[in-house]
């Protein structure tokens, strides 16, 4: 059993999520992948005009509705508080169902994984990490960077060629070409729901 991680705020989701958890699954031959919303995110603050928890989770059910390979999971939000990825990936190898974890990230994780989150030994000890550019270009400085985490903590990186995906969710609340870069399905819940409308600004 191998299983796939996609953590994210999701705020919204959308087609950069979901086309490199996809890649990941076909490359590595994952049997299942977790989309685990953050409670918290310890890296960055939510910003004013935010789609509150049920909405992140609402969303991300939607954008996977008919992808039997995917799901939501709660844990991070079952257990409150700022979400850290080592307790997850613990929690789930507890769990003992799970198999082999692969935790899916884009760059700009990748690149602070040794310096912006916790534990970051034990997060290589517990998991594969799986990752793709999220820019073209990002080539030279993640293989760089993979073998600088594998020669400090002996991780197992495997950079997954994935055709770039350049949409964010910070686009996204800020008004940018809205249609092309989510499920109709999860466009439709922000419209319905007037999600990030006002002050965009802030964002
Ligand atoms: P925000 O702009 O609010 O930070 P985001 O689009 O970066 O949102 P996150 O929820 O922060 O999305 O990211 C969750 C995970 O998905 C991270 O590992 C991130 O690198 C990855 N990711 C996000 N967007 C893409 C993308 N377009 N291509 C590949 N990976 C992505
Ligand atoms: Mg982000």
């Amino acid at each position: 059993m191998r299983t796939g991680i996609m953590g994210g705020t999701f705020n919204p989701p959308h087609y950069g999520h979901l086309y490199a958890a996809e890649h990941v699954r076909d490359a590595l031959g994952l049997d299942k992948v977790l989309f685990i919303p953050t409670n918290l995110p310890p890296h960055k603050k939510m910003p004013a005009g935010s789609a509150n928890t049920e909405q992140r989770c609402e969303m991300v059910q939607r954008m996977l509705k008919g992808r039997s390979w995917a799901e939501l999971n709660t844990i991070e939000i079952d257990r409150g508080g700022a979400s850290y990825t080592v307790d997850t990936l613990r929690a789930l190898k507890k769990a003992g169902k799970y198999g082999d974890l692969f935790l899916i990230m884009g760059t700009d994780m990748l690149m602070m994984l040794d310096y912006g989150w916790r534990d970051p030994e034990e997060i290589c000890r517990l998991c594969t990490l799986a990752v793709v550019a999220r820019e073209l270009g990002q080539q030279k400085d993640l293989q760089q960077k993979a073998q600088q985490l594998r020669e400090k903590y002996q991780a197992d990186i495997r950079l997954v060629d994935c055709p770039v995906v350049e949409i964010s969710s910070t686009q996204i609340r800020q008004g940018e070409s809205l249609i092309e870069m989510l499920p109709p399905s999860v466009y439709q819940y922000i419209e319905q729901n007037r999600l990030y409308t006002h002050e965009k600004e802030n964002f």
